[in-house]
């Protein structure tokens, strides 16, 4: 192995990852006098949050009636009674605080006549625990809410003297014998130089996979880099079969239409100009969960009435709308729609297909974002040194789907409430552990041995082999065969890693070595998807599977968790937390309110 000289950098934290998340995450944690570095490796203005569009959930009621215990059903049944419910609640209860607290730190939201922050009906968000009419709930900048976040927490970490490390690739974590986390070690893209970051607490904040398949509404570096870092390590995923499809892809390019344009009046129609939505979901029509109106879409196609010269899409309809709502409250997807399909949106509809979007799967957590390492006897075991936020973990709210508008909340929340729980787990006074030469030694070797791979296979070919597989066997709709297929198929292209081929050898701005540790990242993510829907024998959420069609509480409301090495997969399972955090006399829901019913819209 070539010999790799490294710099060597002390923290309190270490934040991987700069989207909302980690910059929350690094903000928070900087404000409490925590020496704090974020390494990321794209400019944090350009993580993938700077495309979210719709806006972020909280309870405000500034558009009508509204609180939080409605907020918290509506997750609960739009996890599909899979999230954990301690977690559901902190979520609901302190989304209107970290709202308020992204306001003051200066994100410029839309505002309504009297003053206040604009808020937009969203899928499956609701009044009186599911009873009453749709809520408008979603706070929203235009539809460029994610890129206001994001370059409004960039500019106050930056004032809170948190130090960015930018267009740095973490390889690997550095694990202590005991399994402590002791920091990561990282390439910097631009110098081709290696460093270690020693620290007493790792935060990832890596994001999604998306890009483990073909078509994703992802940005290209989606690539689950912190799961594959805990794969390696020898920690478990979880929940990983279940991946969010947004109903409205733009057909062929994948770019995304953000909910809110149902929210603000769009609507879906079949080539018979029919609103299927109407018979589906008689209540919500259009505004059911992604879950529910992706897989009616597919149902409409399979049965013929999709549009287009392939009858292989449906038709987004805009064109009712006041030119001025479009103009002012999305002008960016009249934008998208022009470029990547074409069409005015003032006068035709879109053509929109079912595209991933999202993953409900991860890193476990609990609700403080601590890393859980399940043992037999303690499933909610704490793995020392370690946190996950952001979609890259699974703390779990989202369950089995997540509703609109609520992933940008869960950032917020979460890289706040891990800010919180290191001011209790990390103590700034005392010296950073050196870390272990052993762990740094192997992640500098697996970089070295990726670097000068000489196999047969380029990256982009086995790459591409897993997102066709991938798209072909884990989507909208499973059945036995199809994920049997796709638990043999990525097998064998996981399989195929040995194989790999690198042609470039150099360390400066070598996108060819980095895609190839992409590539590593996105493997064990998406075999552990493929295999944990194998396994789950029941329809749940955005887990359709054909031969179950039903859910099955008695046997399936369980957490999966999976552990990756190479192409192998174990799978264990953890319950699910029911308790909720406050009891109905302090407060806290009545759970009588939130237990387990069929679910429709
Ligand atoms: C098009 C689109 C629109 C969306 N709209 C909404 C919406 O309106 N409302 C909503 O609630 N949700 C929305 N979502 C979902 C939501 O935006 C994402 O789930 C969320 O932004 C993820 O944020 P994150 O901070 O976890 O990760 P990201 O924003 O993806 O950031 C990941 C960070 O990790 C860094 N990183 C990754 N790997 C490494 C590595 N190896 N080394 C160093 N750094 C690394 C990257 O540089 C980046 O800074 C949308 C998603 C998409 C794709």
């Amino acid at each position: 192995m070539a010999a790799y000289e490294y710099e060597t950098h002390e923290y309190d934290v270490v934040v991987v990852g700069a989207g909302g998340a980690g910059l929350r995450a690094t903000l928070g944690m900087a404000e409490q006098g925590l020496r704090t570095a974020c390494i990321t490796k794209v400019f944090p203005t350009r993580s993938h949050t700077v495309a979210a569009q719709g806006g972020i959930a909280a309870s405000l009621g500034n558009m009508g009636p509204d609180h939080w215990q409605w907020h918290m059903y509506d997750t609960v049944k739009g996890s599909d009674w899979l999230g954990d419910t301690d977690a559901m609640e902190y979520l609901a209860r302190e989304a209107p605080k970290a709202v308020y607290e992204l306001e003051h730190y200066g994100v410029p939201f839309s505002r309504t006549e009297a003053g206040k922050i604009y808020q937009r009906p969203f899928g499956g968000h609701t009044t009186e625990f599911g009873e009453g009419p749709p809520v408008q709930r979603t706070c929203a900048a235009a539809d460029r809410t994610g890129h206001a976040i994001l370059h409004t927490l960039y500019g106050q970490s930056l004032k809170q003297k948190a130090e960015f490390f930018i267009e740095y690739f973490a390889i690997d974590l550095i694990m202590s014998e005991d399994g402590q986390c002791q920091g990561v070690v990282a390439w910097k893209l631009d110098d081709g130089s290696i460093h270690v970051f020693a620290s007493k607490m790792v935060v990832l904040a890596t994001g999604g996979y998306g890009r483990a398949y073909f078509s994703a509404t992802s940005a290209h570096t989606c690539t689950g880099d912190g799961g594959g870092m805990v794969a390696r390590a020898g920690l478990p995923l979880q929940d990983m079969e279940f991946v969010q499809f947004h109903p409205t892809g733009i057909y062929g390019a994948g770019c995304l239409i953000t909910e809110g344009a149902r929210g603000e009046g769009g609507y879906l129609t079949n080539s018979e100009g029919e609103r299927f939505m109407e018979r589906y979901a008689p209540t919500y029509k259009d505004l059911a969960s992604r879950d529910v109106v992706s897989r009616c879409m597919t149902m409409e196609i399979r049965e013929g009435r999709g549009v287009g010269a392939g009858k292989d899409h449906i038709h987004l309809n805009l064109s009712h709308l006041p030119p001025e709502t479009l103009a002012e409250r999305l002008p960016g997807i009249s934008e998208s729609a022009k470029i990547f399909a074409g069409v005015d949106v003032t006068k035709e509809p879109i053509p929109v297909l079912p595209t991933v979007h999202y993953n409900m799967g991860g890193i476990p957590t609990n609700y403080w974002g601590e890393v859980l390492n399940p043992t037999a006897d303690n499933p909610d075991n704490i793995a020392p040194g370690l946190m996950a936020v952001g979609e890259a973990g699974c703390a779990s709210v989202h369950g089995a789907n997540r509703l609109g508008s609520n992933s940008l909340i869960d950032l917020v929340v979460f890289g706040r409430a891990a800010a919180i729980r290191a001011k209790d787990v990390v103590d700034p006074t005392t010296a950073v552990p050196t870390p272990n030469q052993a762990s740094i030694d192997a992640a500098l070797s697996r970089f070295d041995g990726l670097r000068y791979a000489e196999g047969q296979t380029p990256t982009a070919e086995l790459r591409l082999e897993m997102q066709k597989t991938m798209q072909a066997d884990a989507a909208v709709f499973r059945t036995e065969k199809t994920l049997a297929d796709g638990v043999r198929n990525m097998t064998a292209i996981a399989g195929k890693m040995g194989d790999i081929k690198v042609t470039d050898r150099s360390l400066i701005w070598n996108s060819d070595l980095m895609e190839t540790l992409e590539l590593t990242n996105l493997m064990p993510n998406a075999l552990a998807t493929v295999v944990s829907a194998e396994a789950r024998k029941e329809s749940r959420g955005a887990h359709a599977h054909e031969d179950y069609p039903d859910r099955d509480d008695a046997n399936w409301r369980k957490h999966t968790l999976s552990w990756v090495e190479a192409e192998n997969v174990r799978l264990a399972y953890r319950p699910v937390h029911l308790e909720p955090l406050s009891t109905a006399e302090d407060g806290g829901i009545d759970v009588a309110k939130i237990a387990p019913k069929a679910r429709v819209y």
